[in-house]
């Protein structure tokens, strides 16, 4: 369903999905007035212990997405693996963003690269994996080294590895279990940027600034803008995020991560229809957090100032950095210009987003050496 009078606060919003992303979109539709119904199946999620109610059941149980429906002025999601048919359940009963169309084109790699390619934008090199004959086929033409990612389910690196040969691709497609896979030509890479931004019910487009990121084993340990891209890179993303957003008919908060070759050609990595970790530097360095531009976007309010107040970066904190106590969270603290983001998980594992901090200085150059020192003495004994 759709509706041309803004939902206000004082309504109930759904969320399906209860991890931080969750946690902060709820803080933001809490913030402004709005009540927050979460539908989560684990009954520990950083999202429910904040939610006004949390409905805990899976994303597939009719009972359960029949009250959220019920209960809820619009729903929206924070996880792109929720199936599309639960989205298409609750189209029909209430207004939905994003849309089980948008939805179904980013939840496989191979698809989602088919669409991509479709709008005229680039992607890496790759070729779909789906039984070993795919692999003899490709063995002699392939330019390695190359990542195999499984093609559905993936996030924060799982299920990828790197192959130097067919071999490796053979041992690693095994280990895999055969579910169908993407092989991606490694590229150089000379830098990492993203590009977040909300689109509304009319196709109005606002972009937060062009991020800048650094993955460490396939996760993300941080972020930095402005970016130190050039101009014309920036646009050029920008542009095809664009493409990306219209083509998808999106409406509400969305990330596009690109890869920038040391050749300079700009590939589109993927796409992330949600709130994105790499636009948390919103939180505290914009004048609308990203999670606030998805309250806006869902209840059809216009969208709120996207503006860079002052430069930032954010690093990660994972589940490394726990030992056998707290992170020296005193030592964060004591630096003003930090602003720490917990998200109240309670087990710490290797790997795990736990939380981050953003730290906001009068150049990234400043930022950067406060992040960096604090990170370092952060780590626990
Ligand atoms: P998330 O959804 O959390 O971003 P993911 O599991 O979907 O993670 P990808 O975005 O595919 O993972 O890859 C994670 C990171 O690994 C990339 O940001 C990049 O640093 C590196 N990487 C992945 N694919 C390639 C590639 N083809 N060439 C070079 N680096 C790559
Ligand atoms: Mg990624």
């Amino acid at each position: 369903m759709t509706t041309k009078t803004p939902i206000l606060p004082g309504a109930t919003l759904g969320i399906l999905g209860g991890g931080q992303l969750g946690r902060m979109f709820t803080t933001a539709a809490q913030t402004m007035g709005y009540k927050v119904i979460m539908l989560e199946p684990d009954v520990n999620s950083p999202a429910g212990i904040i939610a006004d109610q949390h409905i805990c059941a899976k994303y597939t149980d009719e009972t359960a997405l029949a009250q959220l429906a019920e209960h809820c002025d619009a729903i929206t999601t924070e996880f792109e693996n929720i199936p599309a048919t639960v989205l298409s359940y609750l189209e029909a009963k209430t207004v939905v963003h994003p849309s089980s169309k948008a939805l179904s084109s980013t939840q496989n790699r191979l698809v989602e690269k088919a669409f991509i390619e479709s709008l005229g934008i680039n992607v890496a090199p790759y070729a779909p994996i789906r039984n070993m004959a795919d692999i003899d086929a490709i063995a002699e033409s392939f330019q390695f080294p190359a990542i195999i990612k499984a093609a559905s389910f993936g996030y924060d690196g799982k299920g990828q590895s790197v192959c130097n040969s067919a071999d490796d691709v053979r041992t690693a497609f095994t280990a895999l279990k055969k579910v169908e896979c993407v092989l991606e030509q490694r590229i150089n890479l000379e830098r990492e940027i993203s590009t977040v931004l909300a689109r509304s019910q009319s196709g109005e487009i606002t972009h937060f600034p062009v991020a800048e990121n650094v993955h460490v084993n396939g996760i993300l340990h941080s972020t930095t803008v402005p970016s130190s891209a050039p101009e014309q890179q920036i646009q050029r993303a920008i542009e095809m995020a664009d493409k990306i957003a219209d083509g998808l008919a999106y409406v509400g908060t969305m990330a596009v991560e690109f890869f920038i070759s040391t050749e300079g050609d700009i590939l589109a990595n993927e796409i992330a229809p949600r709130p994105h970790n790499s636009g948390h530097f919103t939180l505290d360095a914009c004048q609308t957090s990203q999670f606030e531009q998805q309250v806006r976007m869902l209840c059809g309010l216009p969208s709120g100032n996207c503006e860079l107040v002052t430069p930032v970066v954010m690093i990660n904190l994972l589940g490394d950095i726990w030992g056998n106590s707290q992170p020296h969270w005193d030592t964060l603290l004591s630096q003003p210009q930090n602003k720490l983001h917990l998200y109240g998980k309670k087990e710490a594992r290797p790997g795990r987003k736990m939380g981050h901090f953003n730290t906001l200085a009068a150049t990234t150059e400043q930022a950067n050496e406060i992040a960096q020192q604090t990170f370092k003495d952060l780590k626990a004994n």
